[in-house]
C-alpha cells in the first residue's frame, strides 16, 4: 500500500472511477517550449506524436461514444498534424472541446491559422500563465515567454475569448510550495492583467506541481524531494477526494493507451485488464467502478485546496 492509499484509509476515504465525463487526449510530447516544471518532459526535440492510424481510431471512438468533453493536451497539442481533425470530429459529436494551450504557440511561425480556428470551432482555451509578472514566468518557462503570452492573450481577447468564448488561465507555483487561494489569486490576476495589458479572462485554475518528471528532477537536485512529499502529505485534505479528476476523466496516450490521469500516463501506470487496454478496447460504461491506480504523487492532488486540470477542488 503506498503512502497515498494509507492516507485515504486513515481518513475513511475511498477512490474509484465513476461515469466518464472527460476524454483527455495527450497527442504527443513535442512542444515549442521546455519548461522547468513540465510533468510531460515536453520539448521541441521530442518526437513521440500521434500517428494517422491511431488518430483515426480515436476519432471513430469519439463519434461512436460522444464524450461530454474532449480535452486535448500535449506537449503543445496544436503541433499535432491531427489537431484540427480531432477538434472538428469532437465538435461534430457534440462534445465540448478544450485546447490546453501554452499561448506562445500562437506566436510561432506557421500557426497564424490557430486563433481563428479555435474561435470558429468554439474551442475552450485553458492557457498556462504561471504569473502576471514577467520575472516569474521567465524563470519557469524561459525568456520572452511572458511577452509572447501577453500578445497571444490579446489576440484571443480580440476574437471574443474571455467574453463570448471561454478563456481560462492556469497558475502553478514556481517552486516547491502549495498554490495560494484560487479565488484571491484570480482577483489579483484579473486586476493586474486588465490594468497593465487590457486583458480579460474567465477563470483562474491553481494547480499543484506533481513530483514527477522534470519537476521531480529539480526537487532531487535541490535536495528538496523528501521535504516536498512531507509538505503534500501533511496538507492532506479529505474534502478534495470526492472531486479528484481521475473519477470522471480518462487519459489517453499518443498510442491510444489508457490511464487514470495525465500524471499516471507520465509514470506508465497504464490501465490493464490482464493485458494493457487501448481506447478502442473499451466503452465508457466499462470504466465505472474500476479501481484507480495510485502512487505517492497522488498526494499532490489532495494537498491544501486540492488540485486538478480544472484547478482547486475544495
Ligand atoms: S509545461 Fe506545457 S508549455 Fe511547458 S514544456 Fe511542458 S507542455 Fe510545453
Ligand atoms: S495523480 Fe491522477 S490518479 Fe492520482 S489522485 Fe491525482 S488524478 Fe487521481
Amino acid at each position: 500500500m503506498n503512502r497515498f492509499e494509507k492516507t485515504l484509509t486513515e481518513h475513511d476515504c475511498t477512490l474509484q472511477r465513476g461515469a466518464l465525463i472527460t476524454l483527455q487526449l495527450n497527442v504527443g510530447r513535442k512542444c515549442n517550449q521546455a519548461c522547468r516544471h513540465c510533468h510531460v518532459d515536453a520539448a521541441p526535440w521530442r518526437t513521440e506524436m500521434l500517428a494517422a492510424d491511431t488518430a483515426a481510431r480515436l476519432q471513430d471512438w469519439i463519434t461512436t461514444h460522444k464524450p461530454a468533453v474532449v480535452d486535448i493536451t500535449g506537449g503543445a497539442p496544436e503541433i499535432s498534424e491531427h489537431f484540427k481533425t480531432l477538434v472538428k470530429t469532437s465538435r461534430a459529436a457534440g462534445s465540448r472541446v478544450i485546447d490546453r494551450c501554452n499561448l506562445t504557440i500562437l506566436e510561432e511561425d506557421g500557426f497564424e491559422w490557430l486563433p481563428a480556428f479555435l474561435a470558429k470551432n468554439e474551442v475552450e482555451v485553458i492557457a498556462s500563465l504561471p504569473c502576471y509578472q514577467p520575472e516569474n514566468v521567465s524563470r519557469q518557462r524561459g525568456n520572452g515567454v511572458f511577452e509572447k503570452s501577453i500578445t497571444a492573450l490579446q489576440t484571443l481577447n480580440a476574437l471574443g475569448y474571455g467574453t463570448a468564448l471561454p478563456l481560462h488561465l492556469v497558475y502553478n507555483p514556481v517552486g516547491p510550495t502549495l498554490p495560494p487561494s484560487q479565488s484571491k489569486l484570480r482577483a489579483e490576476y484579473k486586476e493586474a492583467l486588465r490594468r497593465d495589458f487590457g486583458i480579460v479572462f474567465n477563470e483562474l485554475f491553481t494547480v499543484t506541481n506533481q513530483p514527477i518528471a522534470r519537476f521531480a528532477e529539480d526537487l532531487r537536485k535541490q535536495g528538496m524531494w523528501d521535504e516536498y512529499l512531507e509538505l503534500l502529505a501533511n496538507h492532506f485534505n479529505p474534502a478534495a477526494v470526492d472531486g479528484l479528476m481521475c473519477r470522471d476523466t480518462l487519459s489517453v496516450g499518443y498510442q491510444g493507451e489508457l490511464y487514470d490521469c495525465d500524471f499516471n500516463q507520465m509514470l506508465d501506470l497504464q490501465i490493464a485488464n490482464g493485458k494493457p487496454l487501448y481506447l478502442w478496447d473499451i466503452a465508457p460504461a466499462d470504466l465505472t467502478g474500476r479501481a484507480i491506480l495510485t502512487g505517492n504523487h497522488c498526494l499532490a492532488c489532495t494537498a491544501g485546496s486540492g488540485s486538478s486540470c480544472t484547478g482547486a477542488l475544495a
